[in-house]
């Protein structure tokens, strides 16, 4: 088969190996569509370097079962499915609780976060556990089921985590694909004032098309002025879904007494600072959400098939896996929101 096989930063190589073939309680997929993640880049330009060589990167995927092992019931051959690109056992302390994110023995498909990273979905099959297959509806698209994981994370944000009610008055920091998949989440919630801060013109425009009622610069003019210009009580709710450390200091100075924040985009190691007494007198309740979990992964099939959020909507590029370096390319560009490849 086909795959993009990074061999060291900077070093993608398009090359044919050998498919992957199941083992008990496993589903080799042929890959449909995979979304391109800010982790895969970063993975591939050198940015984050918790990366073994070679590695196949690509966790965002959508494919038709081609093989099932002994032991798998759930799917068969010529299934459309959905993958959930982390892994669990389902049998630990974590799992048990309902956080297979936490899993004591969690696995990832080409993505990042576990130590065990096996093969992702910038290839044409891909092969993973049974447990993280789901059946994809007939009527979401592979390039939209593609994107369950990521649309899973806002969810499981928004409103599992940090608890959106129906008339909240919401700002979100960083609109680019996940943020704008929080945002659609939270017009799909009910929200009253939808406040997108960005400092592309470019995600401020696509904020506004996908429903958010105001769109703020940060870097022109006081963003907390503007803010309360708009919702002079303050927001119910902020998430933060830039990744900059700035980000989440201007979430922290929009606060007002009860709101929930949370530190969702973030995840490189840097300081911030909060006043003791404040935050006590602020009553501020801080959420943060990383990863996906089987829930997380129903919600977001649920408001996809329900039409209730359309991921496809943030899908601004396509490209075959042999085109991949381009759209490796195009990921560089302040100009795009998410990219596909179509193995
Ligand atoms: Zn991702
Ligand atoms: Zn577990």
């Amino acid at each position: 088969m086909l795959a993009a096989v990074l061999k060291d930063f900077n070093n993608l190589v398009l090359e044919e190996i050998l498919a992957p073939k199941p083992g008990t309680n496993e589903v080799v997929i042929r890959v449909k569509a995979c979304g391109i993640c800010a982790t895969d880049y970063k993975a591939i330009k050198g940015i984050r370097t918790n990366v073994a060589f070679p590695f196949i990167a690509g966790h965002e995927a959508s494919g038709i079962v081609t093989a099932v092992g002994s032991g798998v019931s759930h799917v068969k051959e010529g299934d459309e499915v959905i993958c959930q690109p982390s892994g669990y056992c389902g049998l630990c302390e974590h799992c048990r609780a309902g956080n297979t994110h936490y899993c004591d023995r969690a696995f990832t498909t080409g993505g990042d976060g576990p130590d065990d990273v096996r093969p992702g979905a910038f290839a044409e099959f891909m092969k993973t556990d049974a447990k993280c297959v789901l059946a994809k509806p007939a009527g979401i698209s592979f390039e939209a089921a593609a994107l369950t994981e990521p649309l899973s994370g806002a969810w499981k944000g928004v409103i599992q985590y940090s608890e959106m009610h129906v008339g909240d008055d919401v700002v979100i920091i960083g609109v680019g694909g996940i943020g704008l998949l929080c945002l659609m989440v939270a017009r799909a919630a009910g929200a009253g004032h939808l406040i997108a801060i960005d400092t592309s013109a470019y995600a401020r425009g696509k904020a506004m098309t996908l429903g958010a009622t105001a769109a703020i610069d940060p870097r022109q003019g006081d963003a907390r002025e503007k803010v309360y210009e708009i919702i002079p009580h303050g927001p119910d709710l902020i998430v933060e879904a830039a990744g900059p450390i700035e980000a989440v200091r201007l979430m922290a100075d929009l606060r007002r007494r009860g709101t929930r924040w949370n530190v969702f985009g973030i995840t490189t190691h840097e300081v911030f600072e909060l006043d003791g007494g404040l935050t006590h007198f602020l009553e501020g309740r801080m959420d943060a959400s990383f990863g996906t979990t089987p829930l997380a992964m129903q919600k977001a099939i649920r408001l996809m098939e329900r039409g209730l959020v359309d991921p496809e909507k943030i899908v601004t590029h396509r490209f075959a896996l042999a085109d991949i370096q381009e759209a490796i390319d195009v990921m560089g560009r302040k100009d795009r929101n998410k990219v596909i490849i179509n193995p």
